[in-house]
């Protein structure tokens, strides 16, 4: 199985906070509504299924439900599917959290996604190309994905390991392995590779003086999303 459970249980143990905006997932909450809104200006998604693949606790499950998408996340991790469901009913969205492999979500229902996202969570599996071909597969013909995580480089260690965790502690020690970050090139690879069109790479930068975070279109060095389409 396309499954790291120490990567799992990272997540597990931090779960109780998930919708804290002062804790660990500060970064995820402050990044929310720019990923929310550039997946909402590309693709639509209100009256879209949509899938949200390593959805944690939910954070851009709500925002895509919020913005009228009915949505579907999907978590290997128990714990943050449990702080999702009860954040869910708090906001009084409907949203249907599942846990189980994309995998074998994609044998069992494929092209069954208007929209799949996928943020923040390839560089946390063994094989990030099997999960970018099962959210193909999961995807409509004419659908849209969505991918974030982080560039691979020396700037990328200097910025996302060595400063997000230990200068600026924005995240806990250990919550990134440098090795499995991906480079833009490989993620478009795996892109094509699961017969996908590869959209608007945009990066994703962190001012550490003003705490803004901003989505740019000259510097996906670090953190950087990918849109992608399914023919058809
Ligand atoms: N996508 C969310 C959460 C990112 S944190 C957001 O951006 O707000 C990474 C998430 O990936 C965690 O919830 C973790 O449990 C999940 N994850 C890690 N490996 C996974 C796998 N193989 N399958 C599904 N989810 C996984």
């Amino acid at each position: 199985m396309n499954v790291d459970q120490a990567e799992v249980k990272k997540f597990e143990d931090l779960a109780a906070r998930w919708w804290d905006p002062d804790s660990e997932f500060a970064p995820l909450h402050a990044i929310n509504p720019l990923r929310a809104n550039w997946i909402d200006s590309h693709a639509q998604v209100a009256g879209k299924t949509l899938l949200d693949v390593g959805c944690g606790g939910g954070i851009l499950s709500e925002a895509m439900a919020q913005r009228g998408a009915m949505v579907t996340g999907l978590d290997m991790g128990e714990k943050p599917l449990a702080v999702a469901r009860l954040h869910a009913l708090e906001s009084q969205l409907e949203i249907d959290y599942i846990q189980q492999p994309v995998e074998t979500l994609a044998e069992e229902q494929p092209e069954s996604f208007d929209v799949v996202t996928c943020m923040e969570m390839l560089e946390h599996v063994p094989d990030p190309a099997s999960v970018i071909s099962a959210c193909a597969k999961l995807c409509k013909p004419g659908g849209y994905l969505f991918f974030s995580t982080i560039n691979r480089n020396p700037k990328s260690y200097a910025f996302a390991i060595l400063g997000a965790e230990y200068v600026l502690k924005l995240l806990p020690r250990g919550t990134h392995d440098w090795q499995k970050f991906i480079k833009p090139a490989e993620l478009a690879a795996a892109v094509r590779q699961a017969d996908l069109l590869v959209g608007e790479t945009l990066g994703m930068t962190y001012n550490p003086i003003t705490k803004q975070y901003k989505l740019v279109n000259h510097d996906v060095d670090v953190n950087y999303l990918m849109a992608a389409r399914k023919p058809g």
